[in-house]
């Protein structure tokens, strides 16, 4: 069994316990990784704090050519880190091979991005200067779904602002993160970038700790209100990417045949489980049951398997819990009097399968339409006006994303920008950059990542007068 290591101030760092990761394929445990220890915790806080001095003051062009040698470590790692993540995670071995590439990228991107200097005040006598400073230590806590593309959205801006790093990744999925630390800490200064990783009590002591001046969050809404309510105590930073549920209009001048496979894919890839999944879709009531069957077509045409198996186009669910949470929203919804069009069931044998799903004649108040099922069961909803549609979209504590699909985009525009959410889409869904911003309205998250804003929430504001005589 592979033994994965922790990386502490730059060395790589066992411990007594260790934690099993268990491949969602098979229900096998298949490798283990660290039970970080307060001690080893300690160690991780106190080498991350020492190496902010120093790396706060380096140069900016250091740190830059620091995010590009990352971005070519992941690329030159690549087969190796696809084949963990697929192994832990579950998905298909080409969207893991996607998500290395996307997390090289987010790293490469703020390589390179400019960062703009603002000057609010100047006369004969005096400059008055907007500038930056990093904030300290951050603690980045990740979840299973994107192990890596949503560590290298925290490291990459972190790391560029003069932050160093502490992070800790979901004990479902720990070893992509151990991986990561291996791997950078061939090209990164000590102390940078410190992996440790855990059970469940290992998040809070981090949120606890004295150190880390910011905690950079992605999970779900209850964790994340946990999350916030520590981190006042000595009182941090926090940004909260948290839990979804996304909907999706269609307007009825759109072809369903024309867009079926992308409303199809954006709700299914990796089985459902992304935060900005679509997980409700409204149609037209005169188109109803015409998309009830295309999207029942593809949820039949769509190869479950092994994420390892070159055919296969969804694997497992993550892990037990997440399966048994999708199974218990559709028969809570079908004992309701909804229609399980197709699957509805875990695929038996071993590991976390469950059928492609897809559910109708749903009341707006199951807890499939009301919350976030994270998992390949699809509410199709019926609407009668486009106002009605929106209104019922936005009836939800929810606000991560949010898209309408139309021929006429000026209508579509009209009534996406009604949504009440962070990120809103027209024909498309899921359409995610370094360069934009991303964020949730509502109870799916507080603060910014990526882009400019998501940088600039890893410093914050120094205002310097700088008199010219
Ligand atoms: P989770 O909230 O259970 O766990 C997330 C992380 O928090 C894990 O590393 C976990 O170990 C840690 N944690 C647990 N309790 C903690 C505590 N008390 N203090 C500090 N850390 C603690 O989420 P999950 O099940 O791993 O992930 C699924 C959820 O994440 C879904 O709700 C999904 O929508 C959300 N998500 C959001 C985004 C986004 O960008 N908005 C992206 C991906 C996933």
């Amino acid at each position: 069994m592979t033994e994965y290591l922790m990386t502490i101030d730059g060395e790589q760092a066992a411990s007594n316990g260790t934690l099993d990761v268990v491949n969602p394929a098979t229900g096998e445990v298949f490798a283990t990784a660290p039970e970080c220890t307060a001690e080893l915790l300690e160690a991780a806080m106190t080498s991350a704090e020492s190496a902010q001095r120093t790396w706060a003051v380096t140069e900016e062009s250091v740190r830059r050519q620091a995010l590009r040698a990352c971005a070519g470590a992941l690329i030159e790692s690549a087969a190796e880190f696809a084949n963990v993540l697929t192994t832990e995670q579950g998905k298909p071995l080409k969207d893991a091979e996607n998500e290395v590439r996307a997390a090289a990228g987010w790293f490469a991107y703020f390589a390179e991005m400019e960062i703009p200097q603002e000057v609010v005040h100047e006369d004969d006598d005096l400059r008055v200067e907007l500038s930056r400073r990093p904030l300290g230590v951050v603690a980045a806590i990740t979840p299973w779904n994107y192990p890596l593309l949503l560590a290298a959205w925290k490291i990459a801006p972190a790391l560029l602002a003069g932050n160093t790093v502490i992070l800790k990744p979901s004990p479902y999925t720990p070893l992509t993160a151990l991986l990561l630390g291996t791997r950078l800490s061939a090209v990164l200064p000590k102390g940078t970038l410190n992996v440790v990783t855990g059970s469940d009590v290992l998040g809070p002591l981090i949120t606890e700790h004295a150190i880390p001046r910011k905690i950079s969050f992605t999970g779900s809404t209850a964790t994340g209100r946990r999350v916030a309510a520590s981190a006042a105590k000595t009182l941090k930073h926090v940004t909260l990417e948290l839990g979804g549920n996304d909907a999706a209009i269609v307007l009825d001048d759109v072809d369903p045949e024309a867009v079926i496979d992308q409303l199809f894919w954006a709700s299914f890839a990796n089985n459902g489980q992304t935060c900005v999944a679509i997980k409700r879709v409204y149609v037209p009531e005169s188109r109803h049951e015409q998309y009830v069957d295309l999207f029942a077509n593809r949820a039949n045409a769509a190869v479950v398997g092994d994420g390892s198996a070159p055919e296969t186009q969804l694997g497992p669910l993550n892990n037990q819990m997440q399966r048994d949470i999708v199974s218990r929203m559709v028969e809570s919804a079908r004992e309701d009097g909804a229609q399980v069009v197709t699957g509805g069931s875990a695929i038996d044998g071993p590991g976390y399968f469950y059928a492609p799903t897809i559910v109708t004649n749903v009341k707006d108040d199951a807890d499939i339409v009301a919350n976030e099922q994270f998992g390949p069961a699809l509410p199709i909803l019926s609407y009668g006006t486009v106002d009605e549609a929106l209104q019922r979209a936005n009836g939800t504590p929810f606000g991560l994303g949010g898209s309408v699909w139309g021929t006429d985009l000026g209508a579509a525009q009209k009534v996406a920008a009604g949504l009440e959410c962070g990120s809103a889409w027209v024909n498309t869904h899921m359409a995610l950059s370094p360069k934009y911003p991303f964020s949730g309205a509502k109870t799916s998250g507080l603060g910014v990542e990526n882009g400019l804003l998501g940088y600039l929430s890893f410093t914050e504001a120094q205002t310097r007068h700088l008199p010219k005589n």
